[in-house]
């Protein structure tokens, strides 16, 4: 009989045991470097599971893995400021290297120029997106957690 009930109990703990994150857990902030990165990787920067962006790059108002309010935190002008300034200091310098060993003709430089501009913008575009809807979860959080 004892035996028996020894077993229960153990039986009965491991099932009651808590393997999910419950609500009476505190909730843990990532850091500026973690909240980042997450945003870079299109990712959501309080969980980093959920994607942040639906599409190109419209955003999610709510966080698919952890629920976390996204839908709020305007980023407006600031991703296509960032994305303008990396793009013009990536294709400059290519079209005066273009220029200084006079690879192509003229035309064929523009065609090559408006094809990487265009391409590092594709590409840029979405990431400034999500690092500063990272940013700016980030200011949010901090503020509210004082
Ligand atoms: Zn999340």
């Amino acid at each position: 009989m004892l035996i028996f009930r020894k077993i229960n109990i153990k039986a009965m703990t491991h099932i009651d045991a808590p393997s999910v994150k419950t609500q009476n857990e505190p909730d843990v902030i990532p850091s500026a470097k973690t909240a980042l990165l997450r945003g870079l990787r299109l990712r959501c920067p309080h969980c980093g599971g959920g994607k942040l962006l639906r599409g190109y790059i419209s955003q999610r108002a709510t966080c698919s893995a952890c629920n976390e309010e996204l839908g709020s935190i305007r980023a407006d002008d600031a991703p296509p400021w960032l994305t303008i300034l990396l793009t013009g200091h990536l294709v400059v310098p290519l079209l005066f290297e273009l220029m200084k060993h006079d690879v192509f003709s003229t035309k064929a430089m523009i065609a090559v120029s408006l094809a990487f501009s265009l391409l590092c913008a594709a590409v840029i575009l979405p990431r400034a997106k999500g690092v500063f809807i990272a940013a700016l979860w980030l200011i949010r959080r901090n503020k509210y957690a004082e």
